[in-house]
């Protein structure tokens, strides 16, 4: 059992050195799916059409690119490139991301969004920028003002453009592609590809790339002796949910995955001081290290093991019962590259994904490539928490009974007490001891919140929650009468592709059994394993009653209400 040795796989894609040491000090040890697939091309100076939603590595994937370009020394005041996002925060955050890429390259960046005083764009913009990343209707503003110079704008991005058709910017869009140079290289990612989104690729873009990440794959790999599960928990909480989490599996050993190696150090060393005994391991450790840790994994002086992808690369952990995604990871693949760490040889085996609330697309997308669901599931309370310390120290007073040791030298003890003392009270009293010692204190433990995932389009309030599935529907554009803000509710149907089922069979089959024309059932979801259906809220009940009792495909299939439609 030794570690294998990274590889660097960002100096492949023709990074100049600047950017590849600001990636390894960011902890970056390779490339996401889409960062392989988009930055050769782009560097190239090629036209870009990408499906990938949040979490998939892709403001990194157009944004060193962009940097790439940027001419060391003076480089005057027009910007060269041009982002445009659909909101305020991902404005920022796409802003804050180019910055931290391009600071090496002293890139000036500024975001421009509404909202905030137009005065400090306009003097940020007049002393010179590189890169603006803007909402389109304030970079339409400075548009009309004159106070935005696109002429050497040499790149544009169209950063969730799905997003800027719905929230009504098409022609916001047009008028700011209007005032770019023809010569201009145009990027456009987009988390679906309705067809409004092709014809806004086929009049933006000149032969692009098409590049797809996280769509569905049927039956890739099915992991049946896995049980998978997610928490919603925010960046801040998540060594806190991870604790708890941990407390109550009480992994036999258990693997945490980060995306980098900085996340790897921290982490580790967070878990420490919280009393677990956590092993780092990431590419930036020699051989000699890597093995170390492994022995003590194996020895079983360590029960966590945090690591990178690349790190944990080979490994082979007999005794491993936990597969911990401490954030989920960019690519579907990789998620199942991850949990078949666990689950072998016919042994059961646990996945746990804690999932940040904007992140509902990227579970959606592994859902669909593994065919199985991710159950969300709430964060251990501290009433659970006890519960689980009690049993353990049930289970270590049972084995203490059930093992031959002689405990006749204290009985003594118990004699002598138990003159002054009932026996229970005596035996209350020992357990009381042993609970302190081998389940810890219930001192400090407050409640975790319990959050929801934010729906795909990145509002609040959406799908997800306790005890259902995470993501939605959208796949398909929506149908009749299934526009957005309708009250639809969602049916799970047990039965998906590897059942032969199609669109038309549900709809078909709705509309037979329930009083229900065709045109009422909303967006229609087929993965593998299952099917997700969407109809009014009012007749979801009947639709309900009238599927159970009849045959889809000539079988009879679990039909219940989707938990969290
Ligand atoms: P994005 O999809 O652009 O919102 O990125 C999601 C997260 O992945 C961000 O926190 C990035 O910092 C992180 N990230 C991007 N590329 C990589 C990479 N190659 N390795 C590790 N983390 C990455």
């Amino acid at each position: 059992m030794t570690a294998p040795a990274p590889t660097d796989g960002f100096a492949d894609l023709g990074l100049r050195d600047d950017l590849l040491a600001t990636l390894q000090q960011q902890g970056y040890e390779e490339p996401t799916p889409i960062q392989r697939e988009t930055i050769g091309p782009l560097l190239t100076g090629k036209d870009l059409l990408g499906q990938a939603a949040t979490g998939t590595g892709k403001t990194a994937a157009f944004a060193l690119p962009i940097l790439e370009r940027l001419p060391p020394g003076d480089r005057g005041t027009a910007p060269t490139a041009l982002v445009l996002v659909p909101t305020r925060e991902l404005a920022m955050q796409v802003s804050q991301a180019v910055h931290t890429y391009g600071r090496r390259l002293e890139a000036r960046v500024l975001p421009v969004y509404g909202g905030q005083p137009i005065w400090r764009q306009l003097k940020t913009l007049a002393r010179g920028v590189d890169v603006v990343v803007a909402t389109p209707g304030r970079a339409v503003d400075h548009l009309a003002r004159g106070t935005l110079d696109l002429d050497s704008l040499e790149v544009v991005v169209l950063d969730e453009a799905d997003e800027m058709l719905d929230m009504g910017f098409a022609e916001d869009l047009d008028a700011i592609i209007a005032a770019t140079p023809p010569t201009r290289q145009t990027v456009l990612f987009s988390a679906t590809l309705p067809r409004r989104i092709d014809q806004l690729a086929a009049r933006y873009l000149t032969d692009p790339v098409r590049v797809t990440i996280g769509r569905a794959q049927a039956g890739v790999q099915h992991t049946p002796q896995v049980r998978q599960s997610a928490y919603v928990v925010t960046r801040q909480l998540k060594p806190a949910a991870l604790g708890r989490i941990l407390d109550v599996e009480a992994p036999e050993a258990a693997i945490v995955f980060c995306g980098t190696r900085n996340e790897v150090d921290e982490l580790t060393e967070v878990m420490n001081g919280r009393g677990y005994r956590a092993e780092a391991l990431h590419g930036g450790m020699d051989q000699e290290q890597r093995d170390r840790v492994m022995d003590r994994l194996r020895s079983q002086t360590a029960d966590l093991l945090v690591a990178t992808d690349v790190a944990a690369r080979g490994l082979d952990i007999d005794h491993l019962s936990h597969v911990i995604n401490y954030d989920v990871p960019a690519a579907p693949e990789g998620y199942v590259h991850r949990i078949g760490r666990v689950g072998r040889a016919g042994r059961s085996g646990v996945a746990i994904t804690l999932v940040e609330p904007r992140q509902s697309r990227l579970v959606r997308a592994i859902e669909q490539h593994t065919g199985s669901r991710l159950e969300v599931e709430s964060i251990p309370s501290v009433a659970d928490l006890r519960a689980r310390r009690l049993e353990l120290t049930r289970e270590t007073l049972e084995q203490r009974l059930l093992s031959d040791t002689d405990p006749g030298r204290f009985r003594g003890v118990v004699e002598s007490l138990s003159d002054e003392f009932d026996l229970l009270e005596v035996a209350l009293a020992a357990v009381a001891l042993v609970h302190d010692t081998v389940a810890g204190s219930d001192a400090d433990e407050t409640e975790l919140p319990e959050i929801r995932l934010h729906d795909e389009r990145g509002g609040k309030g959406g799908r997800g929650g306790t005890g259902g599935r995470v993501g939605g529907g959208g796949q398909r554009p929506a149908g009749p009468g299934g526009g957005p803000g309708r009250d639809t509710a969602r049916i799970y149907i047990g039965a998906g592709k590897r059942q032969g089922i199609r669109p038309k069979d549900l709809v078909g089959a709705i509309a037979n059994e329930s009083g229900l024309s065709g045109r009422d059932v909303g967006n229609i979801d087929i993965t593998p394993n299952f099917s997700l259906v969407e109809v009014p809220r009012g007749a979801a009940d009947e639709v309900i009653r009238a599927l159970r009792a009849s045959t889809i495909k000539g079988r009879r299939t679990t039909v219940r209400p989707d938990r969290h439609s």
